[in-house]
């Protein structure tokens, strides 16, 4: 049997989640965030060792048993939002336009206090990788990770990771197998017609009608029925036309959109029917189109087999466990990983009246430290502290 954390960790934890709060960074610039993680870790919880600059930012530190058996990795996420605190608690956000919103201060506390725990019950058997992962917000951090030469020798054979989920009961576990977060991606859309006098739009190559036509398309295309297979909601996020010069019939257009479906092969066969329309569209009326993407997440896909030992964990401790019908509407690039690797993400219920997740009033709430701490110890029970 493993021992439990002791309680005396519990108040550094809450004292380096509150200095974490206090200093956030944004996707890609976690310098100072990765800095304070390493110091603390290689202080108080000394690992195996370190991969550094994983990604860009990203930090793995790695306990290792020194004998064989599984490579189990967490992960957590390092960066907060361009966003301003409106919370004026004594460890409020000391950047202007910057805080943790999403609760990845509290995140990185869990992984923290989990290599606590690590120290405390080294694993008999294979390694433990906790992640620092950067850029969640833009899904671009889990990408350049995996993409990164020295994250191929880590290899884990699981890979876990949970979000806090606002609006379900507070420590409750939200789990799904299969499908677990949308796949989401950002199509960028640029029309280039031809400017002429705004008395004579026929003689040049205005895009407003396609633009209009290429909205009209996508909404018919929505299927907001989160339960069904063919699930998508596409949502134009901005656009632009012409300038504000009125004797000019405009010449130039932006239409961007985000794409949310159940799963990646949904993702591909409707953007590709989407394509398709916009560029019959586009050919037509004699419009130069250009596309482009950003901000891809790589919808979950969560193993049964991890999804099982969530469960187990879950009902050992006595914890709500809640069993989701539909994938959550929302990207998580932690996809990318159980794209590649088996494993699961989870959730863990942040109470039912908490602010939601990117609102400038939200704050972490600390009492689910101990719930995320639990469920990781226990999940490691299944590789790499049992000598079966
Ligand atoms: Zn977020
Ligand atoms: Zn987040």
């Amino acid at each position: 049997m493993t021992k439990p954390l002791d309680e005396s960790i519990y108040d550094q934890l809450v004292s380096i989640r509150r200095y974490l709060h206090a200093n956030p960074e944004l996707s890609g610039k976690e310098y100072e965030t990765v800095e304070y993680v390493k110091n603390t870790l290689a202080d108080k919880f000394p690992p195996s060792f370190f991969v550094e600059g994983l990604g860009g930012t990203g930090l793995a530190a790695t306990y290792d048993s020194g004998k064989d058996g599984p490579t189990l990795l967490f992960r957590a996420e390092l960066d907060a939002l361009p966003i301003e605190e409106v919370n004026n608690f004594d460890y409020q956000s000391n950047r202007s336009g910057v805080s943790h919103k999403c609760g990845h201060d509290g995140h990185m506390t869990i992984l923290i206090g989990l290599a606590a725990w690590l120290t405390q019950n080294p694993p008999v058997k294979g390694k433990v990788v906790l992640l620092f992962q950067p850029a969640e917000e833009n899904g671009s951090g889990a990408v350049s990770v995996l993409e990164d030469e020295d994250f191929e020798g880590i290899d884990p054979d699981c890979v876990y990771a949970f979000h806090n989920l606002p609006g379900h009961p507070k420590g409750s576990i939200i789990v799904k197998e299969g499908p677990f977060t949308s796949a989401v991606n950002s199509l960028l859309l640029t029309f280039r017609g031809k400017t002429s006098h705004a008395g004579e739009p026929q003689s040049g190559v205005n895009p407003a009608l396609v633009m209009a036509k290429v909205i009209a398309y996508a909404d018919e295309m929505n299927q907001f029925d989160r339960g069904r297979k063919d699930f998508c909601i596409l949502t134009p996020v901005y656009a632009t036309l012409g300038e504000k010069a009125y004797g000019v019939s405009a010449g130039y257009g932006e239409l961007h959109f985000t794409l949310r479906t159940r799963n990646e092969d949904t993702m591909s066969e409707k953007e590709d029917k989407l394509l398709s329309e916009i560029y019959r569209l586009a050919n037509d009326s004699d419009l130069k189109l250009e596309v482009d993407y950003t901000d891809r997440f790589y919808g979950n896909s969560n193993d049964q087999e991890a999804v099982d030992h969530i469960k187990e964990v879950a009902k050992a401790k006595g914890y709500d466990l809640i069993e989701l019908d539909d994938p959550l509407p929302f990207g998580e690039d932690f996809g990318a990983f159980t794209q590649q690797f088996s494993g699961a993400m989870f959730c863990i219920g942040s109470g039912e009246n908490t602010p939601a997740l990117h609102n400038p009033d939200y704050d972490f709430p600390e009492e689910l430290i101990d719930y995320g701490v639990q469920m990781f110890s226990g999940l490691t029970q299944f590789y790499t502290h049992t000598n079966d």
